[in-house]
């Protein structure tokens, strides 16, 4: 190659080094996937954000997140870069439902240490951080079939906001076939009250998939698992109503929509 080809690359690989790269969709209750030069430091609404040793990171915002954020990105050489991050606004479906028997609506006395234990176990394994960089790979659907519940719906029983649903749901029979949307280290495969059956997956970076009501789990805790892999079966496990998939993601303590990372619908 000409001295002159050399020096030009050179120039063109300089500007790209101080660029802040950001892929996903910048609405509320979204996963953000970002590169950035390595050994750049990156700064979320004043936060540290882990960055791996590719430069990689990820950043995600809640389902009522604020709207406007400020990415700070200092590089190797101690420039620095400010990058606003406006989200769109997303409406979120809630339903009120009144005169219900208030046995329905607030779960039994007995069960209330058993609730306090799963939580938990749930909080425990989602509370690594590893350097797993599935969550960077493009996933997938871990079910096919139609969508029968949304992220971020609410519904209001009796006067009582319940818990906003943070997953995304599939509907399918029982039996039908559960992968892994992308690959990672199953973290948790237990019985829980609400949730039945249930499977966690860590995809790095504090990113986990949960899947819930299963009817059978085929993957135990430490198994690594590809995507695509059957990790389990659709079941009504738990207080489901029928039988559906309920994936959801979470990123560190936050709740995100799974939808936000894969493309089109579960069909
Ligand atoms: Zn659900």
């Amino acid at each position: 190659m000409a001295p002159m080809a050399n020096a030009e690359k050179g120039a063109a690989q300089h500007l790209a080094d101080k660029t802040v790269q950001l892929h996903g969709t910048m609405t509320q209750g979204s996963l953000l996937r970002g590169q950035v030069p390595v050994g750049t430091e990156v700064v979320l609404d004043g936060e540290p954000v882990r960055v791996n040793k590719q430069g990689k990171f990820v950043i995600g915002f809640e389902r009522k997140a604020e709207l406007s954020h400020r990415l700070e990105a200092t590089f190797p050489d101690g420039t620095r870069v400010e990058k606003p991050i406006e989200l769109a606004e997303r409406a979120y479906n809630i339903q009120r439902i009144d005169g219900l028997d208030q046995k329905m609506v607030s779960p039994p006395e007995s069960v209330l240490a058993r609730i306090k234990q799963d939580n938990i176990d749930v909080a425990k394994a989602r509370s690594q951080v590893t350097d797993l960089d599935a969550v960077f790979t493009r996933f997938q659907w871990p079910a096919k079939g139609p969508i029968t519940g949304v992220y971020g719906s609410q519904r209001i029983l009796n006067g009582t906001p319940k818990w906003p649903h943070y997953g995304v749901d599939v509907g399918g029979a029982t039996g039908t076939k559960v992968t892994a949307p992308a690959s990672g280290t199953v973290t948790l495969a237990q019985d829980l009250y609400y949730s039945g059956n249930t499977l966690i997956i860590d995809h790095g970076m504090g990113v986990f998939s949960t899947f819930l009501h299963l009817n059978a789990v085929t993957v135990k805790v430490g198994d690594k698992v590809a995507q695509g892999e059957q990790i389990g079966t659709i079941g009504a496990t738990g207080r489901a109503t029928g039988p559906h998939l309920d994936w959801r993601i979470n990123w560190r303590k936050m709740r995100l929509d799974p939808q936000t990372l894969v493309s089109g619908l579960p069909q």
